[in-house]
């Protein structure tokens, strides 16, 4: 097979040479280094490696060039290898300019000239760029291969733990690649076998639970020890930066979830304000990253493995899982987040996974190109999920119940859906039903305050609205405020409950709840920040908290 890729462009020669010998010295086991000496012979470069079936893992290009400037070339290059990570290179006086660029053309990172020594100012950059790249190319003609009917919830759900737990995969709906058809042939596959799960090795899962996924793809799904100091249910943000302190701080620490690492930030196509970051970072990725550093400190993780109870017993707490197995430790963390609500419209629930997805912007986006489809809510989430959707479909409808969203979004993603010529932003709507024969084909959208319904055909309906806390697995004695979030600190104290149920000589801790050792971070508590910056800075003070009340027992 020929080596992926890394095509380089500059205008300089002196430069150009530079960078390619830089690259060839440190990659060129692995990669082919390719140059152009302009922008517009790039694209070409471009266009004919795609002809010749070659993956590209990374374009760098300089930015000022006379004809197409870099960022130009870059965006474009998105059209041609979506997948390839994008780098533009810059001069020390250009800087600014390059991280508005970044901002416009959705890059991944800028270089600033000159890069000596490449050891510490280009090799870590291109590193993390082609691990990144790594952790989602999949060759064409090897690798998982999933096969199914678009419109079946079954492979949607599928796909979404895939995808969620960051395993790469190919996607072949059964009723539009002709390839699928052949392999399911090959393994007398059944229709009502579907969908199929095809391995390098030839061996097929039919019909699987992703539980079944997990056990064929290795994971672990058994505690390895009897007694934990620290259980934490939840592998969202908050969870993972508590299991990287845990780990990392000596503390016997799994972490557990029900789907997938990442939580509702893995779902995000791009989280632009988490410090540490200046290009954004897609939530795939810095779960990839957390992940990767958890594990390297020692924490145990088990997914997807669900908690459906938890009962105290000296001291214990013992942790149920939905299999009827338990788990036993000398604190728990409950990091269990929020999960959005069922859309009351009727067809909502009837199309759930058959064109209506709640949050799965990213897992769908792809199967949607050149269609209509429809993002419900007015948060940073619908807006995110919107820019994410117009990179494949002819046209987003962004519907909001407000008359505008300035008041819940973002300046900076309500300018880039101004300047994203095919999403249009629907205010003072709401979806009053869908409709469809066995997948959504229309939606009826009405105005309220006019008075109108509005009957549309639509191929999808993406909702990220109405949220909700996921604690219905915590023991009643952990008090929660009217919507179900849950108290801790300070906070629980002031709950009529809270002398009934809190007998320690001591206040409760920070992010402790009224249940001694049982802390809660992240979106499940009560007046929780709803940021992912804030989600990792209570994981990880929780382990402090942990340390101090092991202290206390
Ligand atoms: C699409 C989208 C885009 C966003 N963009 C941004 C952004 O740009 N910037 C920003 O700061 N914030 C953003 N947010 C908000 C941010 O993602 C959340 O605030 C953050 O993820 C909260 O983290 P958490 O760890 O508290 O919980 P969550 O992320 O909700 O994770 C909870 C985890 O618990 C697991 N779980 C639930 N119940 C159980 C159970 N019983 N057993 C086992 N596991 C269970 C779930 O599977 C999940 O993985 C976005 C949110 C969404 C949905």
């Amino acid at each position: 097979m020929t080596k992926p890729v890394l095509l380089v462009i500059d205008d300089d020669p002196q430069v150009l040479a530079a960078v390619r010998r830089d690259l060839r010295t440190r990659y060129r086991e692995s990669y082919t280094v390719v140059s152009a000496s302009s922008g517009e012979q790039g694209l070409a470069t471009l266009g004919e490696l795609k002809a010749r079936g070659d993956a590209l893992a990374m374009v760098i290009s300089d930015q000022r060039m006379p004809g197409m400037h870099g960022t130009e070339v870059l965006a474009r290059s998105r059209e041609v290898y979506p997948l390839a990570r994008r780098v533009l290179l810059t001069a020390y006086a250009d800087v600014d300019a390059a991280i508005r660029a970044i901002n416009e053309a959705h890059l991944d990172h800028y270089l600033s000239k000159p890069w000596a020594p490449p050891e510490e100012r280009l090799y870590p950059v291109v590193d993390d760029q082609l691990d990144a790249w790594q952790a989602e190319y999949l060759p064409e003609a090897t690798g998982l291969r999933l096969v199914g009917h678009q419109w079946s919830p079954r492979s949607h759900a599928i796909k979404d733990f895939l995808a969620g737990n960051l395993v790469p995969y190919r996607w072949l709906d059964v009723e539009r690649t002709p390839e699928a058809r052949g392999l399911l042939d090959a393994a007398a596959v059944g229709v009502d076998d579907l969908p199929a799960l095809f391995f390098e090795d030839g061996s097929v899962l039919r019909s699987p639970e992703p539980l079944q996924v997990a056990e064929r793809l290795g994971r672990p799904l058994s505690a390895a020890y009897d007694v934990y100091d620290l259980v934490i249910v939840g592998a969202g943000p908050a969870g993972l930066a508590a299991a990287v302190y845990g780990a990392s701080e000596g503390l016997q620490t799994v972490l557990l979830d029900r789907h997938a690492p990442g939580g509702q930030a893995g779902t995000s196509s791009r989280i632009e304000n988490y410090l540490g970051f200046p290009t954004g970072v897609s939530g795939s990725e810095l779960t990839r990253r957390a992940v990767t550093q958890a594990q390297r400190l020692g924490a145990e993780f088990l997914v997807p493995v669900e908690v459906t109870g938890v009962t105290m017993d000296a001291g214990y707490a013992h942790v149920r899982l939905s299999d009827g197995r338990a788990l036993v430790t000398r604190s728990l963390l409950a990091a269990t987040g929020m999960v959005y609500r069922e859309h009351p419209a009727p067809g909502m629930s009837e199309f759930s996974g058959a064109g209506v997805y709640y949050g799965a912007a990213t897992t769908e986006a792809a199967a949607f190109a050149g269609k209509r489809v429809v993002v419900v809510g007015g948060g940073n989430s619908a807006g995110q999920g919107a820019m994410y959707l117009s990179r494949y479909a002819a046209d987003v409808q962004i519907v909001v119940r407000a008359e505008s969203v300035r008041a819940t979004m973002s300046q900076y993603l309500i300018e880039q859906i101004a300047r994203t010529p095919n999403i249009r932003i629907r205010p003072g709507t709401e979806i009053a039903r869908v409709e469809g024969s066995g997948h959504v084909e229309r939606v009826a959208f009405a105005s309220p305050d006019a008075g109108t319904i509005d009957v549309q055909d639509v191929d999808a309906v993406f909702v990220f609205i109405g949220t909700k806390p996921r604690s219905d697995w915590l023991p009643p004695d952990v008090l929660r405020d009217a919507r179900g979030f849950v108290l801790t600190g300070r906070d629980l104290m002031a709950h009529a409950d809270s002398a009934r149920l809190w007998k320690q000589t001591r206040e409760p801790l920070p992010l402790e709840t009224s249940v001694p050792g049982v802390f809660a971070a992240g979106d499940l508590r009560a007046s929780a920040m709803n940021r992912v910056a804030s989600a990792v800075g209570e994981g990880s003070m929780v382990v402090r908290l942990v340390h101090e009340y092991l202290a206390l027992t």
